[in-house]
């Protein structure tokens, strides 16, 4: 399918004004808020469902925002902690990375390690024979068991930033460095944002735009966004995910490791480690750096105890290779959307009131994200046909 459209605009910094198109107060069919990979991929889905539509993507930060739970993301699909059910949505996600990627996807053995002999296992000695480094992180005593799973591994934030550009390049415009807020009836205010040289952030100027369709795709700030702009209370929540670096060496073929919740993901040479999320985080709840011994760390106490707790296992994470931090900001984390509020939840959409969707991607996005954005966008064509 391709659109007759002329490529969209972009409004990249508050010196270009933003002009939007000849209506000045309902310029757009569709606005999405969040251009991080859900939003991103929503506006590229819905140029291929629904090519009439035009819509506009307004993200708070860059493309992408180095804030966003985006870039920070394992960039890891694989089924292997996913039902049966979702391996079919699964495998189109993958086959759509595919197109959108090329080269930038990249085959890579995934192994869950157990302690216990499990349906499809092997001796991880065996399973990891051809991978020393691997097998050198790990007490394959405590660990003796072995599966191997399909995975790929991707950049998410260079996902967020294809899917955007090639959504443009068939007629969605972008705004960039621009807050926007969603009100009921269909009204979003987008406040264009400046920073200083002292860091401060500037409300530029201020728009009111109508749509009769806004989809919030924020992240983990999309729930609290339709609790306190559109009166609309959801079972959704958040979790903050640190991913702490292991300084053990790593090679381009070297599988992920998967050990009682703890993926460790190859990662420029090293190893970055993704904790599991147990629940959500209570509202009002800000992460704070933990102790280790007395000795402040920028890793918080629940990322810390996890990792304890998996010392003998992985005996490496005991050792200086682990990177502590002193402060939080020395430790790469990011919010996460939990849809439903449940830790391994899938992604999901939901529509909030007659003119506003919600668009989450979560813990699952690597693998799913895709699929669950094509789904609102085929139901939004739909929608609109009927209308
Ligand atoms: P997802 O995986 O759901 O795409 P992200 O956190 O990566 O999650 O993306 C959400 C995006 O929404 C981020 O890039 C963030 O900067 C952006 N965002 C959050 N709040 C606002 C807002 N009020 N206005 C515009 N963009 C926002």
């Amino acid at each position: 399918m391709t659109s007759a459209r002329p490529p969209g605009r972009v409004w990249a910094h508050v010196g270009q004004p933003f002009t939007p198109g000849t209506d000045p107060q309902a310029p757009y069919d569709v606005l999405i808020l969040g251009a991080g990979r859900m939003g991103s991929a929503l506006a590229l889905t819905l140029t291929e469902h629904a090519p009439h539509l035009k819509t506009l993507l307004v993200e708070e930060g860059g493309l992408p925002n180095e804030d966003g739970a985006t870039i920070l993301a394992p960039g890891i699909w694989t089924t292997a902690h996913l039902p049966e059910s979702q391996h079919g949505a699964a495998r189109w996600t993958l086959e759509r990375l595919r197109d959108l990627l090329g080269d930038d996807l990249q085959p890579r053995p995934y192994l869950t390690l157990h302690d216990q002999p499990a349906p499809n296992t092997q001796p991880t000695r065996d399973l990891l024979g051809a991978h020393p480094q691997s097998l050198a992180l790990l007490d394959p005593e405590a660990l003796p068991h072995a599966r191997a799973h399909e995975a790929h591994t991707y950049r998410p934030g260079t996902l967020a930033q294809v899917a955007a550009q090639s959504a443009i390049r068939r007629g969605t415009d972008l705004l960039l460095n621009t807050s926007a807020t969603p009100h009921p009836g269909g009204r979003v205010t987008l406040e264009r944002l400046t920073v200083t040289n002292t860091h401060q952030v500037v409300t530029h100027d201020i728009h009111t735009i109508h749509a009769p369709l806004i989809v919030l795709a924020t992240g983990a700030h999309a729930p609290a966004q339709a609790e306190h702009h559109l009166g609309v209370h959801t079972r959704h929540a958040r979790a903050y995910r640190q991913t702490p670096h292991l300084a053990a060496p790593s090679t381009e073929a070297a599988p992920v490791l998967h050990a009682r919740g703890l993926t460790l993901r190859p990662q420029h040479g090293a190893y970055t480690l993704i904790p599991p999320i147990h629940h959500r985080d209570p509202h009002g709840y800000a992460p704070q750096g933990g102790h280790l011994t007395g000795v402040p760390t920028g890793l918080r106490r629940e990322t810390l105890e996890d990792l304890v707790g998996l010392m003998d296992a992985l005996p490496p994470l005991a050792t200086s290779d682990l990177h502590l931090g002193r402060s939080l900001a020395d430790i790469p984390g990011a919010w996460l959307a939990l849809p439903g509020g449940q830790p391994d939840a899938t992604p999901t959409h939901q529509r909030l009131d007659d003119h506003t969707h919600l668009l989450l991607g979560g813990p699952h996005a690597d693998t799913l994200g895709l699929w669950t954005a094509d789904e609102l966008a085929r139901n939004i064509a739909g929608e609109v046909g009927r209308r």
